[in-house]
């Protein structure tokens, strides 16, 4: 038994549980190669251009399972996470979608997640995925989510404590637990916000974490964060909750707003994306309530990487200069001395 999973959507947030489930349950994963230039075009070339970025990759994920001679596919429709929480409507309409523009023989594995319908939950979700491989026993699927679980979390326990999404995603594929000891310190932090098919996706972010390392900068995303803390970063924005992926945008945001170590807010967006122009507009005006600088780069498949990495380094060379202008002042200096300060303190100082 074999099921091809796309690199693209809810694999960001959720393939360590997918990872432990179908493993358990003996059933061989095929995953699609990495996002390419040529996954992105292959993917915008079957749907219309409006078509948000994840999308177009997530199609062209498929299209490269399909190359590789798999023929079930999980897709899975993921329509509420919790009672009245929903995603947006591509999310929910995925298979449909997938069926509708890849036009080739394969069998979609499609499942149905939707919290806010009475008596819907995970181990229906699970049930309708195990059913399509002919299992049916119950206490079979419970235990093989049992096995989800486990990796899921122990996932989850390495990328609270820091360790960078790679590294923690394949220690828990291993069945390893580690935690990192962060002994760097770096001169400037930045809270990232996006969802994670977007920052986690090498090809469709450019690199972003990688590129700002280099530049001597620390960045935390959502990942760092409880599910309580992100309650209450929607909270001090004074929001309700409606869309599902609204915990890692407003929630992140509204929590590193808050937060004295965060220096700067960098917001990535995809281009089409609705329930994102929204929550980033929001995010932005309350930014400029909070003091704290905000970058927003919306991303396209024809973005170039030269435009983004000046983008990236300008804001971040403001808030050097921001910060060391602030220390400077700290400092009291006396305008008549003709005391130079040696800016490089600043890389010592927390
Ligand atoms: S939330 Fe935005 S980026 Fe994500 S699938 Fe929906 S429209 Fe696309």
């Amino acid at each position: 038994m074999t099921i091809g999973i796309p690199r693209g959507m809810s694999f960001y947030h959720n393939y360590p549980f997918y990872y432990g489930f179908f493993t358990d349950l003996g059933i061989k994963i095929v995953l699609s190669d990495v996002t390419t230039k040529e996954t992105m075009t292959r993917g915008a070339s079957l749907v219309v251009t409006e078509t948000c970025l994840p999308i177009k990759v997530y199609v062209g994920h498929v299209l490269n399972l399909l190359d590789k001679g798999v023929d079930k596919i999980f897709v899975p429709s993921i329509q509420s996470v919790a009672p009245k929480i929903y995603n947006c409507s591509k999310i929910r309409g995925l298979p449909d979608l997938i069926r509708n523009v890849v036009k080739q023989d394969f069998t979609i594995i499609e499942a149905t997640l939707d919290k806010s319908e009475k008596n819907h939950g995970l181990y229906d979700f699970l049930y309708e995925i195990a059913s399509q491989f002919g299992i049916t026993d119950k206490n079979r699927i419970k235990q093989a989510s049992k096995a989800g679980w486990r990796t899921y979390n122990n996932f989850h326990i390495m990328s609270k404590s820091g360790m960078s999404y790679k590294k923690a995603i394949n220690y828990a594929l291993q069945g390893k637990v580690f935690i990192e000891n962060q002994t760097k310190e770096y001169p400037i932090s930045i809270a990232l916000i996006s969802h994670g098919y977007n920052i986690f996706d090498e090809r469709t972010s450019m690199k972003i974490f990688d590129k700002l390392e280099d530049m001597d900068v620390k960045v935390y995303s959502s990942l760092q964060l409880s599910d309580e803390q992100t309650d209450d970063g929607i909270a001090s924005l004074g929001q309700r909750m409606y869309w599902a992926n609204e915990r890692e945008m407003t929630g992140a945001a509204g929590f590193y707003m808050k937060d004295a170590k965060i220096d700067g807010i960098i917001s990535l967006t995809a281009f089409g994306c609705g329930p994102d122009s929204l929550m980033v507009e929001r995010i932005i005006r309350n930014a400029k309530r909070y003091n704290k600088p905000i970058l927003n780069l919306t991303i396209d498949e024809q973005t170039g990487e030269a435009g983004f990495i000046t983008r990236l380094e300008a804001f971040v060379d403001m808030l050097f200069r921001k910060k060391r202008a602030k220390l400077i002042n700290k400092m009291d200096i006396n305008s008549d001395t003709d005391f130079i300060p040696n800016t490089n303190y600043i890389e010592t100082i927390n």
